[in-house]
C-alpha cells in the first residue's frame, strides 16, 4: 500500500506525521495512506509560495498563459489515467470521471485568455492632460480547500485562474480521494510552472486552520459542506482575508403539467442518480405541479430506477457506482429510514443492495420517496446520496414559494413548454443557477458558478469573470503630464471638471 505525497516547491515530499486511509469504495478496501499535514508542513508550502511570488507576479500574462496551453494538452493526453484514479478513489463511473475532467479543462481554457482578461480598463483625457486606468493586480499567496466529490474539476475551478492572474496557490484537496488531484498538479509542473507557484498539501482541519491563520495567505477559496463553509468564511474574513466559500445544496426541479415528461424523466434520472447523487448540483427534489404530473412521474421513474446499472466505478457502461465511504452510505440509509418514519412514501428502496464480486463495496441502490412534505428532514437537509424526493403542489407559485423558503439556493430547474412560466421562474426564483429544461445548469467556464443563501458565503461567484475579480485587486491610477511651460495655481476646492 503506497503513501501519497505532498507537492511542495515542485517536488514530491514525504511527511512523517499523522495519516488517513484512502479507500476504493467499490471494494471497501483501503488502498493508500494520505499524510495529514502539520502546521509546519503548511508553513513550508507558504514559504515557498511567498518566495515564488515576486518573479511570477512580474512574468508577462502571455507567458503565464503559455504554461496553461501546455497544461491543457497534458490533461487531454492523460484523460484515461486521471479518470481511472478519480473512479478508483471516489467511486464514480469512468464516463462520469472523464466528464468532470472535461469540465475542469474548460477552466484551463478560460485561463489561457489571461492577456485578454487582465488587460484592464483605460480612459484617456479624464481631465486636462490626465489619463486614468485600472490595473488588475494579483493578491499574493492564496489557498484553496476542496471537497471529495469533484477531485479534478473543483480544484481546476480555482488554481488555473488564480495562477494565471499572477498569484501563488496552495491547494488542500479532500483527504478522501487525493490521487487524481495530485497527478493533475504534477502535470502543471510538467507544463513548465515555476517551482513554488502551486503546492498541494494534504490534510484535515489542522491544515485548514493553519491556512486560515497564516497572515501570508491573503485569500481563501473553499468548496464543501455548509457548516465548514460558514466556519472558514467567518474565521477568514475575521482575519481580513478575502474569502469565497461555496457550501451545500438542495436542488429542486419543478415539473409543470405541460412538461415533455419523457424527456424530463430522462433528465431527472441522470441529475438525481448520476454520481450516486454526490453532486452539489444534483436534483434531490422533484416538485410536481398537480397530482396528475406526480402520478405519471412516479409511474415512469420506478422502472428506470429499478433498472439502474450499478457496479464498480472503474467498469465501463454503468449508471452508478458506490458512495464514497461506508459512513456516507450509512448516513444516506439513515435518511431513508428517517423519511419512512416521518410518513413519506418510499416507492423504491435501494438499501441492502449487494453487488456481485464487490460485496464489501459502499453500494446503495436508487431510492424514491413520494408525498414528501417540507417539515421532513429528508426535505430540509442535504442527503448527498441517490435519493429523490417528490413533493406535490397545486401551482407554480406554490412551487416557487417552496424553493424560495428553502435555506439553500444553489441550483434549480423547471420543465415546461410555457415561456411565460419559465420567464417568471427565472426572474423571481431565489437561487443562483437556474435551468429551463436543463437539469444541471452548471455554468460554462466563461460565466461564473455560485449559489445564493446558505449555498455560498462571500460576494463573488467561482471561476469565470467573478473568479478573475476574486483573484485580483483593482488598482486605479490617475496620471497627469502637464505641459512644460504651464504653471498651475493651487486648487483648494475638490477637483472637478
Ligand atoms: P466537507 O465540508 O466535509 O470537506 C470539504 C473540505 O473541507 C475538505 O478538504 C476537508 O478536508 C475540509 N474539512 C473537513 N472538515 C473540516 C473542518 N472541521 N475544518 C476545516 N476543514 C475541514 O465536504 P465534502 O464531504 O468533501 O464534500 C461534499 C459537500 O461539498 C456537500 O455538502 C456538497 O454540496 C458540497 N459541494 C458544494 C459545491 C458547490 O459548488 N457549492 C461543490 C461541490 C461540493
Amino acid at each position: 500500500m503506497s503513501t501519497i505525497q505532498h507537492l511542495i516547491n515542485g517536488e514530491l515530499v514525504n511527511d512523517s506525521g499523522r495519516t488517513a486511509d484512502v479507500y476504493n469504495p467499490s471494494t471497501g478496501k483501503v488502498i493508500h495512506q494520505v499524510p495529514l499535514a502539520s502546521r509546519e508542513t503548511i508553513q513550508q508550502a507558504i514559504d515557498t509560495a511567498k518566495a515564488a511570488f515576486p518573479a511570477w507576479r512580474n512574468t508577462p500574462p502571455a507567458k503565464r498563459a503559455q504554461v496553461m496551453f501546455r497544461f491543457k494538452q497534458l490533461l487531454e493526453q492523460n484523460e484515461a489515467r486521471i479518470s481511472q484514479l478519480i473512479s478508483e478513489e471516489h467511486g464514480k463511473t469512468l464516463e462520469d470521471a472523464a466528464g468532470e475532467l472535461k469540465r475542469g479543462i474548460e477552466n484551463v481554457e478560460y485561463a489561457c485568455s489571461a492577456p485578454e482578461i487582465l488587460k484592464g480598463e483605460y480612459s484617456r483625457n479624464v481631465g486636462p492632460n490626465i489619463d486614468a486606468w485600472s490595473d488588475f493586480q494579483p493578491i499574493g499567496v492564496v489557498a484553496g480547500i476542496t471537497p471529495f466529490n469533484f477531485p479534478a474539476m473543483v480544484p481546476l475551478w480555482m488554481y488555473p485562474l488564480a495562477i494565471v492572474c499572477g498569484n501563488c496557490f496552495i491547494l488542500k484537496p479532500s483527504e478522501r480521494d487525493p490521487s487524481s488531484t495530485l497527478l493533475i498538479a504534477q502535470l502543471l509542473q510538467e507544463a513548465g510552472l515555476p517551482k513554488g507557484v502551486l503546492s498541494v498539501v494534504h490534510g484535515d482541519k489542522t491544515a485548514v486552520d493553519a491556512l486560515i491563520e497564516a497572515p501570508e495567505v491573503k485569500a481563501l477559496s473553499f468548496v464543501g459542506s455548509t457548516p465548514i463553509a460558514e466556519y472558514i468564511y467567518a474565521e477568514g474574513t475575521r482575519r481580513g482575508k478575502r474569502v469565497q466559500a461555496l457550501g451545500g445544496a438542495k436542488n429542486h426541479a419543478v415539473l409543470m403539467p405541460d412538461a415533455d415528461l419523457d424527456n424530463a424523466v430522462s433528465a431527472l434520472m441522470g441529475a438525481a442518480y448520476g454520481s450516486c447523487g454526490e453532486r452539489c448540483m444534483a436534483i434531490s427534489v422533484a416538485v410536481c405541479v398537480g397530482d396528475q404530473v406526480a402520478d405519471a412521474l412516479v409511474a415512469k421513474l420506478v422502472p428506470q430506477i429499478e433498472a439502474l446499472k450499478i457496479g464498480a466505478g472503474t467498469s465501463c457502461g454503468l449508471d452508478m457506482g458506490p458512495l464514497v465511504s461506508g459512513q456516507a452510505r450509512d448516513k444516506v440509509s439513515g435518511y431513508v429510514a428517517d423519511g419512512v418514519a416521518a410518513g413519506a412514501q418510499l416507492v423504491v428502496d435501494g438499501r441492502g443492495l449487494s453487488v456481485k464480486d464487490h460485496e464489501d463495496g459502499f453500494f446503495l441502490g436508487g431510492c424514491l420517496f413520494d408525498r414528501v412534505t417540507p417539515e421532513m428532514r429528508i426535505y430540509k437537509e442535504e442527503i448527498f446520496g441517490p435519493v429523490l424526493c417528490i413533493v406535490r403542489v397545486n401551482s407554480l407559485e406554490a412551487a416557487m414559494q417552496l424553493i424560495n423558503d428553502h435555506e439553500y439556493g444553489n441550483g434549480t430547474c423547471i420543465f415546461t413548454r410555457d415561456g411565460e412560466a419559465a420567464r417568471l421562474f427565472c426572474d423571481e426564483i431565489e437561487v443562483g443557477m437556474v435551468g429551463v429544461n436543463v437539469p444541471l445548469p452548471v455554468p460554462v467556464a466563461y460565466h461564473s458558478f455560485g449559489g445564493w443563501k446558505r449555498s455560498l458565503f462571500g460576494d463573488l461567484h467561482a471561476y469565470g469573470p467573478d473568479g478573475v475579480r476574486f483573484y485580483t485587486r483593482r488598482k486605479a491610477i490617475t496620471q497627469r503630464w502637464p505641459q512644460r511651460a504651464s504653471h498651475e495655481a493651487s486648487q483648494f476646492a475638490f477637483p472637478s471638471l
